[in-house]
């Protein structure tokens, strides 16, 4: 028997997810697919997608992969390409490809082929990471719009606070003054936006991490926007024991019983993609019920207070997150985010759809 932790991924929760982005808006939406679908394995998770417009990715082998595989949506490159030899492929596998930069304005002057490339033009309207600056706009939209390889631009930009109280108002305000003059689609919206801002749907919107679940919110919970959680990473307890006041459990000894206490270890750790940072009380379900971590997380294992799960034993079900155990609560325990965990697991856990 292989070690008994895995991560099960339910497409029909993903699917709802799409269902429940779709209520909300009436643009086309490009699922958003990078890093492996959030962790939850791009082939199968792009298959799930069909009812999508689009999916959007970073990685120009992975976009050929899906052609490949016969995926017929528009798939969008959300970084680009990053060197002109990637241009023909883009044209060849019919990809749209964000341009950020003058080096890959550069590289397309020197492609040939003509109607070949659906571009996506980068506004960088105050995220400060990809895109041009708004006063380079017009001249590099001349540019394109004379360009022999170009077939159409959409504008796009990418909000830096779409799930916090300081909105988009902002970048919004900025990004829509400057494109209003182009005649254009456009897109600007995240699994934030999308959700609270309707006046950034534009044509295209961008979710990411709603359809895999979570909640991009720290004030609304997945369940209270209809979201299912599509990953459930699970194991068993294979250890159980009584240890007395004054022990330790892991690593440093980092958590020291103050009582005696029944504990359990879980088969699984760090390297499955657990958080090594994950503190004493981080949240799990054993058999169901919630239970909290103790000590430090190891490579393979992590301990668990059985005191409150007296039907726990050996061979009990833990969840590590997903059905039953929101993955932003225990993101939020461990002092990270949702898409940490998920994009995190690692190669050597089974996944099971
Ligand atoms: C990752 C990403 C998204 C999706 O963001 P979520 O917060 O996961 O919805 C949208 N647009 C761009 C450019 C991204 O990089």
């Amino acid at each position: 028997m292989p070690r008994p932790i895995q991560a099960h991924i339910d497409l029909s929760a993903l699917k709802n997810n799409l269902r429940v982005a779709r209520r909300h808006t009436s643009s086309r939406i490009m699922a958003v697919i990078k890093a492996n679908a959030y962790g939850h394995g791009l082939l199968r998770i792009a298959g799930a997608l069909e009812d999508a417009e689009g999916i959007a990715l970073l990685d120009i082998q992975d976009a050929i992969k899906l052609r490949d595989a016969g995926n017929r949506q528009t798939i969008l490159l959300l970084e680009g390409f990053f060197a002109a030899e990637d241009l023909p492929l883009i044209a060849e596998y019919d990809l749209a490809t964000v341009i950020h930069s003058s080096r890959q304005l550069d590289w397309l002057d020197a492609y040939p082929r003509k109607n070949a490339l659906q571009v996506w033009l980068k506004i960088n309207s105050g995220m400060n990471r990809l895109g041009f600056m708004p006063q380079e706009i017009p001249a590099v939209m001349e540019r394109l719009k004379s360009h022999r390889a170009v077939r159409e631009v959409t504008l796009m930009t990418h909000f830096s606070h779409a799930d916090e109280a300081a909105g988009v108002s902002s970048q919004l305000e900025a990004f829509s003054g400057l494109t209003s003059v182009y005649r254009a689609p456009r897109s600007m919206a995240n699994s934030a936006a999308l959700l609270r801002y309707p006046s950034t749907h534009g044509e295209w919107v961008r979710p990411g991490i709603m359809l895999y679940g979570a909640s991009p919110f720290a004030d609304v919970s997945a369940q209270q926007l209809g979201l299912q959680a599509v990953m459930t990473l699970s194991s068993e307890i294979i250890s159980v024991r009584e240890i007395r006041a004054g022990e330790h459990i892991g690593y440093a000894g980092l958590f020291r019983a103050e009582r005696s206490m029944r504990i359990g270890t879980v088969a699984c750790g760090y390297a499955d993609g657990y958080p090594r940072h994950a503190p004493t009380g981080t949240p799990v379900l054993v058999n169901g019920q919630r239970a909290q971590t103790l000590g430090r997380v190891s490579m393979d294992m992590l301990g668990v207070d059985l005191s409150d799960v007296k039907d726990a034993q050996i061979g009990s079900r833990v969840t590590l997150w997903g059905e039953g155990m929101p993955v932003e609560e225990v993101a939020r325990a461990a002092g990270t985010i949702s898409y940490e965990l998920l994009c995190a697991l690692t190669a050597r856990v089974p996944v099971r759809y």
